[in-house]
Formats: structure tokens, C-alpha cells, sequence
């Protein structure tokens, strides 16, 4: 791609969205209301408004590799108390994808440097389901299942903070667990029922 195209494709988008609508971007200027957080992968086929078909203003976005939640990431941890404290967001979601480079590389017996610490903790969802993935023999069936599980995983790490299950208690707003299926282009909820999780873990995990 020219990079120069860019900037030829902006203004292409501005004349559009002002021949559609003259007070667009005075709107927009205004501030934002989202519903949404969503946490996401930074594969680029993996484009978060385009494959939910939502316009800017309606979606937080947090996107990191492998759409991780590790405590220790002030990143993640400030988007998630902006959006839940600040924007007051309704729903948390937690999206990740099948082909996730991430996981993959996470299952390689290799030293990727400064990747290690980050893939680390893909490696330590799998311990933690490692009956359940070995006993997979398909390796690409397994690498699928792992990035459910990684979901799963990212989303309890999401209920561990303080300010989701204080919003959680106030006001009821809800996390979701969801896979962008890369064969189909199918966004799958994976209709994790959190409250059997939790259930077993939240007398370690409750900070309220
Ligand atoms: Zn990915």
C-alpha cells in the first residue's frame, strides 16, 4: 500500500460522511457515549468496527496481541477503569479469533525475546486447561480451542478487577466472551456462563 493513498482515502471519507450529513464531525467533536468496551486482537484482519458494522462513537476499543487482560498491564487496566468509571459502558467484551498469531506463537518452543513475558501468559491459560487441549489430537482444533479458552480466561481476568465487579454489583453491566470466526467472517458468542466459573473462584478473587 502507497502510503500517500491514505491521506487521499481520508478525504474521500470526510466528503462522504459531510455529503451524507454537514454537522457530522461538529457531532462528533461533541464527545463520546459508548456502550461497549471492546478488548480485541491487533491482527489487522481483525478490524473491530468493520466486522461488528459499528460507527465511530458506539465502541471503546482496546486492542493488544492476542486480546490479552494481564493485571500487570497498565494499558489494559486504564482502558478498563476509563470505560467502565468514566464512559460508564454497559457491556465488556473480550473478542478473539481463530489463526490468533498470538496463540500460535505461544505454542512454539521458541525464545521470542521481549514476546516471551507477553505469550507467557497464553501458556499459562493452557496449563490451566491442559487436560481438556491435550487430549485434542487435530493441532489446528486445539489452536482453536485455545483461543476460546483464552476468552474465556481474558473475560475472568476482566471480572477480577475492583471497578468491573463494583459496576457489576451497581449496575449490572455484563462481559462477554466472543470469537471472530476468520473461516466464515462469523462473529460466534461463545455463551460462556460465568456465573459456573466464578463460582468456584470469586471467594479468591472478590475484592467487595
Ligand atoms: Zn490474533
Amino acid at each position: 500500500m502507497d502510503i500517500k493513498q491514505i491521506f487521499t482515502n481520508n478525504q474521500q471519507w470526510i466528503d462522504e460522511k459531510l455529503a451524507a450529513d454537514k454537522d457530522y464531525f461538529n457531532k462528533l467533536s461533541k464527545g463520546q457515549n459508548p456502550d461497549i468496551l471492546y478488548i480485541g486482537c491487533s491482527d489487522s484482519r481483525v478490524s473491530a468496527e468493520e466486522l461488528m458494522g459499528v460507527k465511530p462513537g458506539e465502541v471503546f476499543v482496546h486492542r493488544n496481541i492476542a486480546n490479552m487482560v494481564p493485571n500487570t498491564d497498565l494499558s489494559a487496566m486504564s482502558v478498563i477503569t476509563y470505560a467502565v468509571n468514566h464512559l460508564r459502558v454497559r457491556h465488556i467484551v473480550v473478542c478473539g479469533h481463530y489463526h490468533c498469531g498470538g496463540v500460535d506463537s505461544a505454542m512454539q518452543s521458541a525464545d521470542l525475546g521481549l514476546l516471551n513475558p507477553w505469550l507467557r501468559n497464553i501458556r499459562d491459560v493452557y496449563r490451566l486447561h491442559q487436560d481438556e487441549l491435550d487430549a485434542i489430537d487435530d493441532k489446528d482444533k486445539k489452536y482453536d480451542r485455545l483461543v476460546e479458552l483464552n476468552v474465556q480466561e481474558q473475560c475472568v481476568n476482566v471480572i477480577k478487577t475492583a471497578d468491573v465487579q463494583r459496576a457489576i454489583k451497581e449496575r449490572r453491566i455484563t462481559v462477554h466472551g466472543w470469537v471472530f470466526d476468520i473461516y466464515s467472517g462469523k462473529l460466534v458468542d461463545l455463551k460462556i456462563d460465568f456465573d459456573k466459573i466464578l463460582e468456584g473462584i470469586m471467594k479468591i478473587y472478590r475484592l467487595m
